[in-house]
């Protein structure tokens, strides 16, 4: 029998699963991934964790304790820094150690490469082929899991910039590499093909309201912490951006409109999105999902914020989350946000 690696389904997943996925699978790895978020999930994370701890932390831990019982192993990376500016928010840096303490129960033993590309080029590589060694896979073998891995994340990474959320993106990358690894070049292109059908489906879109809905991607896309907000917002009529869906090019870009350099990765990202969508024009407002307790976001809400009111007084709204939001809490101000909206278009357009 394979071994069991677990992968939690929070956090960095919506980020790097794909590629995480195929390093183990090419390892020769049984990957299990934790269920979606539940009440149940959300639970245990909470009877783990301090109080004041943001609720995808919680969530984090609920997902560990979910996968007790069901693997042999669970991957949880320290991720420092992946573009040698930011780190990752101090809570993603101790993550394995949060988790060793506070899960209750048997905890399988943790895999945890740590990621810090400041230690050089080579350095996250070096950290999987160290997971490759635990594991007790010959180096060569390792390498080539590495190769396919990147080739995965790439791929994974264009269609999230071509306006595919994570889950769908996810299930395109699976369809994509199972065939390719058929060596069948017809079917890699039809996937190509439909992955632009998609694309350009979203660019001529006709909806009413365009909103960039701004934030973690651990917090806006995990459908139970977020209460459905996405899938909403898209019922409500909404054309929706997120800032996964700006190439990673243009973001950089952005950072030199920044007024104030933040120190940690997803926070950047928000910031320079959201720059990158006044410059574009491509937004009529701006929701800003955040969680209670976020040390960063106490910085990246005000700054957005106030680039709102600079940008036009494009109308911006900040929905907080944590562990008691509701849904019919966030479905009152998310439609009355966009009835706003649409009035205000009326009126300019008129
Ligand atoms: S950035 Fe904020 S929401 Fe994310 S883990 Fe850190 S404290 Fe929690």
């Amino acid at each position: 029998m394979a071994t069991r690696i677990g992968i939690p389904r929070a956090l960095a997943y919506y980020s790097f699963y794909p590629q995480w996925r195929t390093y183990l699978e090419e390892l020769g790895m049984e990957v299990i991934l934790s269920p979606p978020t539940t009440k149940d999930i959300l639970d245990m994370g909470i009877r783990d964790t301090v109080t004041d701890a943001c609720i995808p932390i919680k969530v984090f831990h609920g997902h560990v304790a979910a996968l007790i019982g069901e693997v042999d192993w669970i991957l949880i990376p320290r991720l420092v820094s992946i573009d040698g500016d930011a780190t990752f928010c101090p809570k993603f840096l101790g993550l394995p150690d949060m988790i060793e303490a506070s899960v209750q129960g048997a905890i399988p033993p943790l895999l945890t490469p740590r990621i810090d590309i400041r230690d050089g080029r080579f350095a996250p590589l070096r950290a999987w082929l160290q997971v490759a060694k635990i594991l007790s896979v010959p180096r060569y073998r390792a390498l080539v899991a590495y190769q396919k891995a990147t080739q995965v994340g790439a791929y994974y990474e264009s269609l999230l910039t071509h306006g595919i959320l994570p889950e769908d993106a996810m299930a395109m990358v699976n369809k994509w590499w199972s065939s390719l690894q058929d060596n069948s070049l017809l079917a890699l292109a039809k996937a190509k093909n439909s992955l632009l059908r998609t694309a350009n489906s979203i660019e001529s879109s006709t909806q009413r309201v365009r909103l960039a809905v701004v934030g973690y991607p651990y917090a806006i896309y995990d459908d139970y912490i977020s209460c459905n907000l996405l899938a909403s917002l898209r019922r409500l009529g909404v054309t929706v951006i997120t800032p996964d869906m700006v190439p990673s090019k243009s973001r950089k870009a952005q950072a030199k409109r920044q007024p104030k350099y933040l120190f940690w990765h997803y926070s950047n990202q928000v910031i320079r999105a959201t720059y990158h969508f006044f410059q574009e024009q491509m937004v009529d407002g701006v929701i800003h999902v955040t969680a209670f307790a976020c040390g960063p976001d106490a910085m990246v809400g005000k700054l957005l914020e106030l680039d709102c009111r600079k940008n036009n007084r494009m109308p911006f709204l900040s929905l907080c989350l944590d562990e008691h939001t509701g849904v019919a809490g966030v479905m009152t101000r998310i439609e009355a946000f966009v009835d706003m909206l649409v009035r205000r278009k009326e009126a300019q357009t008129s």
